[in-house]
């Protein structure tokens, strides 16, 4: 429910959202004026990360040495011979973990940049040993991004082998129109909107592509491009070098906050009538959780994105509104944003928006971290499918991502009719009462799967699959594999999918479970991702 509230006067459509001692609270606590602007160029921080680089080249943490390498790149001043050193010692590193594509460009980029003449030889000797290798090696397996069936017509993402439908409860669900293999690829989605909240050294800013030749901002030191498509898009531009706040994660928050506001706005070109209306009219219809009609277009996602279940418990918190606040006030201190919402009537429509948008990225957002960090995200995306699967401790489905993308390939032999679920979390390892606890303090779901409600196989299917000679081989294959055997690689993905494909009818069990963790860790290395640590 967007936070709107009928007035009597003609002029104000919505009521302000803030009273006075919030105002005066945010007011106190984040004062605009005195904001800590991100770092600046500096070429001498850009020489000292270039050293850190080459210790860990030396090393041999080629990844590491990459991320040491591309902050060198965010901090050297434009025309600089740091750009060039840079890019040229990245080019070793990739050349070191068999990128030759990615070794090539850097070479070229360091060429274009300005590499000194005087140790130029070296970059033709890096050059030719990149050729050589190239020629000499099985090429990596490019990940191959190809639905496994036809396109649906007004869902573009997924394969015209599901649809998404209303179950007897009224819950949104997914089912399968057709017989689904194991291994096929149902859905190739792209997320509404992501954001890198650390690490910006690492992934593209726009697109959260990795593993590639990222080149930086031109003006500030924190974000990274991995394209001419991804630098020339305008949503950077109106956040490039902002910073609200000291603690990194917060200020992301609001970032990401904006960059969502920032795309409405871009869908609806600017014209915030259209916006309000269109926004009003989504949130008020019935019923609040829909079929989509069609994802092909930007305005139908936003209209997915508004429909997004929020969480009533978050909008009661006591700091609620002092986040909207201070997002609000964060969205002023932008031109762009403040001179489109002018008159009262729009700023009155962007707090209530604000508030709106904050439920649903809260509550929607996937976030990924991991135990090295501490519980310090690395991204956040909001995927547009993810949503219309409902959660099963023993899904049929494997939801991935790469590159931005979000992946989804049966994991199980799905029959004509069945529905289809993902797992929400990494947890099916776990016995039952700790993933219940999970899903209810994160989703608040009271999981009632087959396999929470005590559906498994029997014990003589049990003892068939565990004697079965391929269930070692596969288990010992995904555990000792290295990303550049390709071969290998292949060879138990296709182990891994004719056993599951063998037990596809089975119900969920401790085996059935070991097999599909394989057969995901095998998938996992089909590309290489060296700085995916
Ligand atoms: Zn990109
Ligand atoms: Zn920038
Ligand atoms: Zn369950």
């Amino acid at each position: 429910m967007l936070w709107k509230k009928e007035s009597n006067s003609p002029n104000t459509l919505y009521e302000d959202l803030f009273d006075r001692k919030t105002i005066a609270m945010v007011d106190k606590m984040f004062p605009m004026s005195n904001r800590n602007p991100v770092p600046r160029k500096n070429d001498v921080i850009s020489l000292q990360k270039r050293k850190e680089g080459n210790r860990s080249f030396a090393n041999g943490k080629w990844a590491e040495a990459i991320e040491k390498y591309n902050e060198s790149l965010c901090f050297a001043t434009t025309a600089s011979e740091h750009i060039s050193l840079a890019y040229a010692n990245r080019a070793s590193c990739f050349l070191h973990l068999k990128l030759y594509n990615e070794c090539l460009i850097d070479i070229d980029l360091a060429r274009k940049a300005g590499y000194p003449e005087r140790l130029m030889p070296k970059l033709d000797q890096r050059e030719g040993d990149c050729l050589k290798g190239r020629d000499d090696s099985i090429p990596l397996n490019e990940f191959n991004q190809k639905l496994s069936f036809e396109p649906d017509e007004k869902i573009p993402c997924m394969a015209n082998v599901l649809k998404i439908e209303k179950n007897d409860a009224g819950k949104l669900s997914m089912v399968a129109k057709d017989n689904i293999d194991v291994g096929q690829t149902i859905i190739l989605g792209k997320p509404f909107c992501v954001y890198l909240y650390s690490r910006f050294a690492w992934k593209c800013n726009i697109c959260l592509k990795d593993n590639t030749n990222l080149v930086s901002c031109k003006k500030c030191t924190n974000v990274m491009f991995c394209s001419d498509e991804c630098q020339s898009n305008d949503l950077h531009n109106h956040e490039c070098g902002l910073k609200f706040i000291d603690d990194g994660q917060q200020n992301a928050q609001y970032l990401n906050e904006i960059r969502v506001l920032l795309l409405a706005i871009n869908i609806f070109h600017s014209n915030i009538d259209e916006l309000m209306s269109f926004v009003e009219q989504t949130v008020k219809s019935e019923p609040p959780r829909e079929v989509p009609m069609s994802l092909a277009d930007d305005q139908s996602k936003y209209r997915a994105f508004l429909k997004f279940p929020i969480s009533a418990q978050f909008a009661r918190r006591p700091d609620f509104l002092l986040l909207v606040y201070s997002i609000y006030k964060a969205c002023q201190t932008i031109p762009y944003i403040a001179a489109k919402f002018s008159s009262l009537k729009h700023r009155r429509f962007l707090m209530h928006l604000i508030a709106h948008h904050i439920q649903i990225t809260n509550f929607n957002s996937y976030q990924v971290n991991n135990q090295k960090t501490h519980g310090v995200d690395f991204y956040h995306q909001i995927g547009l499918m993810t949503k219309y699967f409902r959660h099963s401790c023993a899904p049929n489905v494997l939801m991935t991502e790469r590159d931005g993308i979000s992946i989804y390939t049966a994991i199980r032999s799905i029959k004509k009719g069945d529905e289809l679920f993902i797992s929400y979390f990494k947890f099916l390892g776990l016995p039952k009462h700790v993933r219940q606890q999970e899903l209810w303090n994160q989703v608040h779901i009271k999981c009632n799967c087959s396999r929470c409600m005590g559906a498994a196989a029997s014990s003589d299917q049990r003892q068939q699959l565990a004697t079965d000679p391929d269930f070692p081989l596969i288990l010992s294959s995904a555990s000792n594999l290295s990303p550049y055997a390709s071969q290998k690689i292949e060879d138990t993905i296709e182990k891994c999918i004719a056993f599951l494909t063998k037990y596809g009818q089975i119900k969920w069990c401790d085996e059935i479970g070991e097999a599909v963790d394989a057969y995901i860790k095998t998938l996992d290395c089909r590309i290489p991702r060296p700085l995916f640590t």
